[in-house]
């Protein structure tokens, strides 16, 4: 499923109008007891013509506050469309999708666009940042389209934190593909965004940069407190996660503690 581009994501409207939606991360994990994302008995049912296709048949699913999931499965059993819909991209055709413990049920599209701006970062397998600006100017930008304050003073220090204090300078291609989505990692962190899903996001790496993203996620968990939710097809992401949600046709199979 085709989901937007960053710089798409970025000029969504950041309209305030729905602030209860947000939580600022360093109290989820102290002062809330509802899940971070919650699925109820959701259904997605795409249709074209006379082509009917059940994406999401009844899923279930809790992820709680700074946890790391890992979402496997086969293709077509409905991960870029549970990722679409916990990032308000499209609605579920029933059932109910929460997002710290509020329905989006009951959003209208202002709402949606505040949910995604304030709530919600994404990160895809590749191309998340604006390849003429650096890294930098790439984290200052994204908060500044998010409405966030003091956006280079923030990034400067979000990028020292991740360990990029020498790379701020640098435009992405003059970065490793691990050190660009650790670059995009720290953006999600810089905006403090509670929720991030990331879509496949070593899927067009090597091991060794494979390794920088998995650091990465750690650190955001870790030091941001952020919930994330990693579609993946690598084993060994899937190991590093504290949780592995197994989708089969449109359902959960099996969770299991990873080893
Ligand atoms: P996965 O990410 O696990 O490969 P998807 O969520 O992309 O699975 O797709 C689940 C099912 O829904 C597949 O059968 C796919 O073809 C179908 N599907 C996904 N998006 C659309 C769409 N926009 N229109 C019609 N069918 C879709």
């Amino acid at each position: 499923m085709e989901l937007t581009t960053g710089v798409d994501r970025a000029r969504e409207p950041g309209g305030k109008q729905f602030p209860s939606l947000y939580v600022e991360p360093e109290k989820a994990a102290e002062e809330i007891d509802w899940p971070a994302l919650e699925f109820n008995d959701v259904f997605k049912i795409y249709e074209s013509g006379s082509a009917r296709t059940v994406a999401l048949r009844g899923l279930d699913l809790r992820v709680e506050p700074a946890e790391l999931v890992a979402v496997v499965g086969p293709s077509g059993s409905g991960k870029s469309t549970l990722l679409a819909l916990a990032a308000a991209l499209d609605r579920p055709s029933a059932g109910d999708v929460t997002v710290n413990g509020r329905s989006l049920a009951h959003l209208d599209e202002a709402g949606l666009a505040s949910h995604r701006s304030r709530s919600v970062a994404i990160v895809f397998q590749s191309d998340n940042l604006w390849p003429e600006l650096s890294a930098r100017e790439n984290v200052a930008t994204a908060l500044r389209l998010a409405g966030r304050p003091h956006p280079e003073r923030t990034a400067e220090e979000t990028l020292g934190a991740f360990g990029l204090s020498e790379r701020t300078h640098l435009r992405p291609g003059s970065l490793s593909g691990g050190e660009q989505q650790r670059v995009a990692i720290a953006a999600a962190a810089a905006r403090r965004a509670p929720l991030v899903l990331a879509d496949e996001p070593t899927g067009e790496l090597d091991e060794k940069n494979e390794g920088i993203v998995l650091r990465s996620l750690a650190d955001l968990r870790d030091r941001f407190e952020s919930t994330i939710v990693v579609v993946t097809h690598s084993d060994r992401v899937a190991a590093a996660c504290d949780r592995v949600i197994e989708l089969h046709d449109g359902k959960v199979a099996t969770g299991k503690d990873a080893p």
